[in-house]
């Protein structure tokens, strides 16, 4: 058995085809076999080890049939994005360098590439030219960077220095969320001292955008510095804040300069990244921060996340572990002092690939795809009576089949029959079938194809045979 590097290569080679290669023919999610075939790795590893050859022949042989299919193009479940062919040889050819690009001494080429793929994504989403762009692990991790860089320089600026005393003591910082907003914000504000019990609540409209009039009566000329967050691309429904009524009515009342409005856009910031669908984020550029996904959307292997800021110097003061004030040179890019790791993986190697072979015009025409995707999906179900819970303007929709427990039973079926893969939400009190077309690779055929399951299943539950 061998422990060289090029042969087991060969081997994960061969694996990774294999399970490309049925990845379009199998179940969408693992069936009762694949999920007992687990039990087949070994437990008593620790103290009796196996062979390097081995490991990957179990990976090949048990594992990859018990792996979500969430990259055959027939998934629709949470938002989770396929793997785009390009990233995922470049994700590869990457994992032989295992570059750890905390310094760009350490990885002149992943410093170079992530660079790059930075001002890409500034670009694409149509964010200020002056923007700065780093890679993270999810959007979960972006907001929180954002959230600690907003709470450090909102303080800073009422002459608190966050860095040096803590919170204990600080000056009021309010923050202002919609009651729409992604449970990983609130983790956010959680984790980053600021209370969640202090947070105002903004209540949404019936498609999930935050109500710009309750905005308007929230925060009033007296205001304490605040943070707002709002959102592009709401979970269940897609839609986004109304960005330039809050930019505008902060700037009305004269208190934009000591307010941080930061925008999760971890799938729905794409949108601006095509022109037919630009119009949903309208004036989202005028936020100071921004977080997205290139794990979700953009088919960029996990994990990979996007953290913005308008004004580097911010993230840079909050995220440096050097002096606060000690920023190094301005075009420089010390990743470990631009955001929450030192030690990381060269993330932007995938991204970098992708966006280079898609171009402006892939990643606009990949955006378009899914979300008219969406909208066929919807139709073809709506067609056949099923009540779609609001209109389709991305990515996203939702399926009710009449009451709760059929909605629910639908969702069984159709998870347990294979085909396809959707998960339940629960929207404005009722439950709902979710559909997201995040798997760039989905074609009109695949949707067709998953519409059907759904319908069979639907008649099913109605009238058990
Ligand atoms: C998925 C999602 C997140 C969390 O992103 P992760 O990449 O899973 O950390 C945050 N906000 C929104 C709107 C999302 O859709």
């Amino acid at each position: 058995m061998t422990t060289d590097k090029g042969e087991l290569l060969a081997l994960a080679a061969e694996a990774a085809l294999r399970y490309v290669a049925g990845e379009r023919t199998g179940r969408a999610s693992p069936g009762a076999d694949a999920l007992a075939g687990l039990d087949g790795f070994p437990t008593d590893a620790l103290d009796h080890p196996i062979p390097a050859a081995t490991a990957i022949e179990l990976l090949d042989r048990l594992g990859g049939p018990a792996a979500v299919r969430t990259t055959g193009g027939r998934y629709f479940g949470f938002v989770n994005g396929g793997v785009d062919p390009a990233g995922l040889a470049a994700s590869v050819v990457a994992g032989a360098w295992d570059q750890n690009l905390a310094l760009p001494v350490m990885s002149p080429v992943g410093a170079h590439l992530d660079a790059t793929a930075a001002r890409w994504i500034v670009d694409l989403l149509g964010l200020p030219a002056g923007a700065l762009a780093s890679f993270c692990a999810g959007a979960t991790v972006a907001n929180l960077t954002a959230v600690v860089t907003a709470r450090d320089t909102l303080l800073g600026r009422a002459g608190w220095d966050v860095r040096a005393r803590g919170l204990a003591g600080a000056p009021p910082l309010a923050v202002v969320t919609s009651a729409e907003i992604h449970a990983s914000v609130r983790k956010a504000l959680a984790v980053a001292g600021l209370g969640l019990d202090t947070v105002t609540v903004v209540p949404a409209d019936a498609s999930g955008r935050l109500d710009a009039a309750a905005f308007t009566a929230a925060v009033g000329p007296d205001a304490d510095p605040t943070l707002v967050i709002v959102q592009a691309g709401n979970v269940n429904t897609g839609h986004s804040d109304p960005f330039a009524a809050v930019a505008d009515h902060l700037e009305t009342i004269g208190v934009r300069q000591r307010c941080w409005i930061h925008v999760d856009g971890a799938f729905g910031l794409w949108a601006a990244a095509a022109p037919e669908r630009r119009h949903l984020v309208a004036g989202v550029e005028r936020a100071d921060s921004w977080a997205t996904d290139a794990h979700k959307w953009l088919n960029a292997p996990y994990d990979c996340g996007v953290v913005a800021v308008a004004d580097s110097a911010t993230l840079r003061s909050a995220m440096s572990m050097d002096a606060a004030y000690v920023t190094g040179a301005g075009d420089e890019r010390p990743l470990m002092n631009l955001g929450l790791q030192m030690s990381q993986a060269a993330r932007a190697v995938p991204v970098w690939a992708i966006l280079a072979t898609w171009g402006r015009a892939g990643v606009a025409d990949a955006v378009e795809r899914c979300c008219r995707l969406a909208d066929r999906f919807a139709r073809r179900l709506a067609d056949a009576g099923v009540e779609i819970l609001a209109p389709v303007v991305l990515n996203q929709a939702l399926a009710s089949f009449g009451d709760d427990a059929l909605t629910d039973a639908v969702i069984a079926a159709v998870q347990a029959e294979g085909t396809t893969w959707l998960g339940a939400t629960t929207w404005q009190g009722r439950r709902a079938m979710r559909i997201s077309v995040s798997d760039t690779s989905t074609t009109g055929a695949d949707v067709d194809t998953a519409a059907d399951a759904v319908l069979r299943a639907w008649a099913t539950v109605r009238q058990p045979s």
